[in-house]
């Protein structure tokens, strides 16, 4: 059992090295699309996001970090998404206007891994990748593995749940 301490450098671990992964893949393929301002994934989700709880900690210490006001707009954000019957989601943490994502240092795996990693049965790569990796090639590109990547989290913190449903936890001040 380890502490709250040892579970959050774990997280950060994980965090780490999909950030490794993503940053050489980049780094050594000019033609790579993901930059600041490339908001469509964030603006098409299949689903709400989904966050094991510790997860949903660290990003809740980015979350303090905004103003009440932004905050208070957070919160209608993912009460309006929990009744939105329609799919693609947009994210309510992205700030639409510069299409930054406003908990960028805190957002969860699925945000960091989306378009770096490859799952064991197949890609999940965002369509600009699809595309400009049918014109360069992947030969010689080494995928993050999503399904390792989310096995590390679900060992270290258990099963998601949707982000809408961490705020609504947080709206009842349940643990
Ligand atoms: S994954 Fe796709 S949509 Fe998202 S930032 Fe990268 S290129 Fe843009
Ligand atoms: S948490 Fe941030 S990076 Fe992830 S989908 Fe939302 S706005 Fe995009």
């Amino acid at each position: 059992m380890s502490t709250p301490e040892e579970a959050r450098r774990a997280l950060e671990a994980v965090y780490q090295r999909v950030e490794a992964r993503a940053a050489d893949i980049s780094g050594t393929h000019d033609w790579w699309p993901c930059r600041r301002g490339c908001d469509h994934c964030c603006r098409h989700l299949a689903a709400p996001l989904p966050l094991t709880e510790l997860e949903w900690r660290y990003l809740e210490e980015g979350l303090q970090q905004l103003s009440a006001e932004a905050q208070e707009e957070l919160h209608a954000r993912v009460d309006a998404l929990a009744r939105q019957e329609t799919r693609p989601y947009t994210c309510p943490l992205l700030d639409q206007e510069t299409g930054a994502c406003r908990v960028y240092a805190h957002r969860p795996l699925a945000c960091r891994s989306y378009g770096f990693a490859a799952a064991r049965d197949g890609g999940l790569f965002c369509h600009f990748i699809l595309d400009l990796v049918g014109k360069h090639g992947d030969a010689d590109i080494v995928w993050a593995n999503q399904d390792a990547l989310e096995e590390a989290l679900a060992r270290l913190s258990g099963p998601t749940r949707p982000l809408s449903e961490w705020f609504a936890r947080r709206q009842r001040q349940e643990p």
